[in-house]
């Protein structure tokens, strides 16, 4: 018995340092259009744009990364990063603010980023996020959008959007590249995360990506927060699967049935497969459009 408990216990605390080991991690990227990249490594997907004189990052991953993201921006832009813009709050989008500040960066992000990055967050689960350094917080916030002249003609559109993944949350469009990163409002293929605490709801997810099918074309490139970069079609598919969750979950709520009948019910089975697997699984985005569907 003890050496079973033993076994288990260097098991999952290899396993754990393994997930924080960060040493193991490599940057790769895309390139989305003549300015534009999306770089991949652990943490959310991280938006660049090259602008005439300078360099901006959408979200910066955590921060043992910065230096390898950093070395990475250099081989394909010899501008500096001098504005770094978060989708949100999680850690995993801006976790590298702090680094990317002392070298030089300004951040920029919605009211609510700041917000929730400089108190303590209870995210539930017994999971606390402490207040970020002061260094961490965006210095430049907005309250709803802003636009940003890259040079060269190019802009970048700042959008706060409705209270979806959390109450500060935010999209980064270009225009004249086509180009659209979502944040953490898009996880490509799979269920979403609704942080409830932070203000998250299904409905302003759904309405925000119904707003974003309004918005783009067959030719947009979308950043999703987590997973590969996508096209309408594959949001479109992500609306319809929400959609016919949130209309199935209300109606059994509706119908009385608790949270935990709810969960047996297997309103999801169609999509756990491919959907939830990763992250959320099926009892978490049941309890998510439970308790956040008007
Ligand atoms: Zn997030």
């Amino acid at each position: 018995m003890k050496l079973t408990f033993t076994f288990y216990f260097l098991f999952f605390t290899a396993l754990m340092h393994a997930q924080r080991d960060f040493s193991k991690v490599g940057i790769t990227s895309e390139k989305l259009s003549d300015n534009i990249h999306v770089l991949f490594g652990a943490g959310g997907n991280i938006g660049l744009a090259i602008g005439e004189t300078h360099a901006y990052v959408i979200d910066d991953q955590f921060g043992p990364l910065t230096d390898k993201i950093l070395a990475h921006i250099k081989s394909i832009t010899a501008k500096p990063v001098k504005y770094v813009l978060n989708t949100h709050w999680h850690g995993d989008h801006t976790g590298g603010n702090e680094n990317m500040a002392k070298q030089g960066a300004l951040i920029i992000a919605h009211d609510n980023v700041r917000k929730r990055m400089s108190t303590k967050q209870d995210r539930g689960g017994g999971r606390i996020s402490e207040p970020s350094p002061e260094d961490a917080l965006p210095v430049i916030t907005f309250n709803d959008k802003m636009t940003l002249h890259l040079g060269n003609g190019k802009t970048m559109y700042a959008m706060h959007v409705n209270d979806a993944h959390t109450d500060g949350d935010s999209y980064y469009y270009f225009p004249e590249d086509n180009v659209l990163h979502m944040g953490d409002n898009f996880f490509e293929g799979r269920y979403p995360y609704i942080d409830l605490n932070s203000g998250g709801d299904i409905d302003g997810l759904i309405s925000n990506v119904s707003m974003v099918l309004g918005m783009v074309d067959e030719e947009t490139k979308i950043i999703p927060g987590h997973g590969k970069v996508a096209g309408k079609n594959d949001l479109e598919s992500y609306k319809n699967v929400l959609t016919a969750l949130r209309g199935r979950i209300v109606k059994a709520r509706s119908d009385g049935n608790s949270l935990e009948e709810t969960k047996k019910m297997g309103l999801s089975k169609e999509w756990d497969a491919t959907h939830g697997t990763g992250f959320i699984g099926p009892d978490r985005i049941v309890e998510f459009i439970y308790k956040s569907a008007d």
